[in-house]
């Protein structure tokens, strides 16, 4: 693949029209914090058919489960708490987690799948990044989470509703003292209590958490025995907002992102029963859940790299229309080489970035996902071209560049938070180097 298919395209022209007509003109409401992007990201999901495709698919996938479940089978696969020990759940998240599609993560063998969840993605970023995290963390990380690992009833419960965002969902794993030793340095506990748990802890910087509906929080197993805290099996629950012990708190105020509402989580003595945890104690216990953390953190990373895609097709474009209009010396600045180099690095790196998201869609069309390392690499390096093609946009703009009208500033504080969630760019160069390494 080294171009976008007829009916990419297609999808692309459609979704850049909503976009146009519905985010652009609001873009100052949704960045300055005034207006929570739900509404916006309902009317996406209308407009383009996806809470009906969405709703399509769960009430298959809930068949399935049905059935699965009459079977005797183990209804649920592998769970997400780890152990840890090994550095392998390590990363953090808080990123796109795959969110465009209205379903919940891309089937393997899929590439169709996988290119019609990250068009929307790429178009929507040339406005509007934030709206992507938190529509790309209530359907990724909260709905794709309950999706995989709920049972029949949890997934009726809480993934119907989320599928389709008529609720909004979060994903709690980062805590004050944890961040990229997501895992091992988890504090949050889940103390055994007759057939239930007793949750405390605090989470932060969890995108949607102000406002989420339903919440999949992760803790620490308390069940009384004398383990190091680090190597005790994390639990997954599904919480709701209001439950008794459970503050939201208003919104940060931060650097970009606006449109991504971002808060922390206080949770003093929630009372769950067994119905809230997804998988079992014992698939905890066992650390059987490694692989699907792993899982999450490809998915989410190429996620990411789509992102980087739109923020960088706009700034380039951005960039070479206001090259030939700004007139100096009785010519536009177009003609002067460090200007022309600008724009060359700025299309070299969309050209990249371009290459590593076409290659994620052919793999999955090939029924291969990246390995984790190619993930990092791939996440690694779209996150860095796009904060630094950004910061170029402003830099080429001059003191426009530095203003609001002219949008690239707010790609730019956009853009840095790609070096940040999804695992830090320090994080992702551990996971390539520990690959090579072990070859
Ligand atoms: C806007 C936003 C939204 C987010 N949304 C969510 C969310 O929805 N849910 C959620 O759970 N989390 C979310 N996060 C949290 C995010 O995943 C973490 O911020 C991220 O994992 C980094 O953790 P930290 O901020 O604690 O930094 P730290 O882990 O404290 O890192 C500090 C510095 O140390 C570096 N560092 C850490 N370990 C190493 C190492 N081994 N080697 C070298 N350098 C290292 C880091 O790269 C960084 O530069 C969000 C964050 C942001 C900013």
């Amino acid at each position: 693949m080294f171009e976008w298919s007829e009916e990419q395209q297609a999808v692309r022209s459609a979704v850049r029209r909503f976009v146009e007509a519905e985010i652009a003109p609001r873009v100052d409401e949704l960045e300055h914090g005034d207006v929570p992007p739900y509404d916006v990201i309902r009317s996406l999901y209308r407009t383009f058919g996806m809470d009906q495709l969405a709703r399509d698919r769960f009430e298959r996938t809930l068949a399935q489960r049905r059935a699965v479940e009459a079977s005797g089978a183990s209804a649920q696969p592998s769970g997400d708490g780890d152990g840890d020990g090994d550095g392998d759940g390590d990363g953090g998240s808080g990123g796109d987690g795959d969110g465009g599609s209205g379903g919940h993560g891309v089937r393997r063998g899929d590439g169709g799948a996988a290119a019609l969840t990250l068009v929307p993605i790429v178009e929507l970023c040339r406005y509007c990044p934030g709206i992507v995290t938190a529509m790309g963390v209530s359907i990724g990380l909260a709905a794709g989470t309950i999706m995989r690992r709920g049972t029949a009833d949890q997934m009726e419960r809480w993934g119907r509703d989320l599928v389709t965002f008529d609720t909004v969902g979060a994903w709690a794993i980062t805590e004050p003292n944890s961040g990229s030793d997501a895992l091992g340095g988890m504090q949050a506990t889940a103390r055994v209590k007759g057939d239930g748990y007793v949750l405390n802890g605090n989470k932060t910087f969890i995108t949607n958490g102000p406002f989420a509906d339903t919440i999949v929080f992760y803790a620490k197993l308390d069940d009384g025995s004398d383990t190091p805290m680090r190597s005790r099996p994390v639990l997954t629950f599904v919480l709701d907002r209001g439950m008794p012990g459970l503050e939201q708190s208003a919104p940060f105020r931060k650097m970009g992102l606006h449109s991504s509402p971002t808060g922390e989580l206080f949770l003093s003595d929630v009372e769950v029963g067994p119905d809230r945890l997804l998988g079992s104690a014992g698939q905890a216990a066992s650390g059987e859940g490694r692989q699907s953390a792993k899982d999450n953190f490809v998915t989410e990373r190429a996620g990411v790299a789509a992102m980087a895609l739109g923020v960088i097709e706009q700034c380039l474009s951005l960039s070479v229309a206001y090259a030939k209009d700004r007139m100096l010396w009785g010519k536009a600045i177009a003609d002067f080489q460090l200007i022309q180099l600008k724009l060359a690095r700025m299309e070299v790196a969309r050209l990249n970035v371009e290459n590593l998201v076409f290659r994620h869609i052919e793999m999955e069309a090939a029924g291969r996902s990246l390995s984790l390392a190619e993930a990092s690499a791939m996440k690694l390096y779209s996150a860095q071209a796009a904060t630094e093609v950004a910061m170029e946009a402003v830099q080429l703009m001059g003191g426009n560049g530095y203003m609001a009208d002219y949008r690239v500033e707010q790609l730019a504080r956009d853009a840095k938070v790609f070096q940040i969630y999804a695992g830090t760019d320090e994080i992702q160069v551990t996971h390539i180097a520990r690959d090579l390494l072990a070859r």
